[in-house]
């Protein structure tokens, strides 16, 4: 097995801005930038050559695009890869998970956010990026959800973690030595407003209070757990300063592929 980068420019369901689908490429270009070495904290170099790039996906209207995300993740899991997608925003998860849940009978996301999309719909859309987690618990295609850096809980979306029966750990009761283990393989879904807007302007939804960039790479180095895909999303290059969001972007891709590299 071998971490694969795919790029997923697609912003369709964002529903307040658009401009994540601009990210994978700065994503990228970051992740080999000459400007720093390609050690990841845990000792592995994360390169060109340890790392396959299977390129940016082309955009297409919603549900073909749907389709197309769920094909594409297939087939890379089908070469032997653990797919690490570079959004787009976070509409693009549920049907990645389509794919992985097909492969994987037994799956749990770790998914960091300042938002727990838990929408049933948001302005009559099902396929929004506020929802792909009530989508993804519908269908049953994982067996834990565990929640982190949520600071924007609703009545609705309270509703829904009790219906779904999600694991939330809200912002406002995080310690840093919260034990978070897992007995199946992990997927991770990284929306970049999970951390703070202090570490990471580059977002459409700010919303301050979060994780910091040190916080989050921690809990993914003490993840004791095989991790068989992620994805980074909803980094919107035009709200970032002085390109700070594409270097963070970058590190999480790197610690992530360091940890699949490892097992
Ligand atoms: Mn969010
Ligand atoms: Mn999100």
């Amino acid at each position: 097995m071998k971490p694969a980068l795919i790029g997923i420019p697609w912003d369709e369901m964002s529903s307040f801005m658009r401009g994540a689908a601009e990210a994978p490429p700065l994503i990228r270009a970051a992740l080999f930038s000459e400007a720093s070495n390609p050690f990841s904290e845990s000792g592995i170099a994360v390169t060109r050559e340890t790392l396959h790039d299977a390129g940016d996906m082309e955009p297409a209207t919603c549900e073909a695009m749907m389709q197309q995300i769920e094909t594409a993740i297939a087939e890379l899991l089908e070469q032997g890869f653990q797919p690490i997608s570079l959004g787009g925003d976070h509409a693009i998860t549920f049907p990645i998970l389509r794919a992985f849940a097909k492969r994987y009978r037994r799956l749990s996301i770790l998914h960091f956010d300042a938002h727990p999309d838990l929408y049933d719909e948001l302005d009559g859309n099902r396929l929004s990026h506020a929802c792909p987690f009530a989508r993804i618990m519908e269908e049953g295609l994982v067996e834990r959800l565990v929640q982190v850096g949520i600071r924007t809980m609703t009545d609705h979306q309270r509703q829904q973690v009790e219906r779904f029966g999600v694991e939330v750990i809200e912002m406002r009761d995080w310690r840093d030595d919260w034990p978070i283990d897992f007995d199946t393989p992990v997927y991770i879904s990284f929306d970049v407003d999970g951390l703070d807007p202090a570490f990471a302007p580059g977002v459409s939804h700010r919303e301050p209070g979060g994780l910091s960039t040190r916080q989050a790479i921690n809990t993914i180095l003490n993840l004791n757990a095989e991790i068989v895909g992620a994805d980074i999303v909803e980094f919107n290059p035009r709200m970032d300063v002085a390109n700070l969001t594409e270097t963070v972007c970058a590190k999480i891709v790197k610690e992530i592929a360091a940890q699949m590299l490892r097992t």
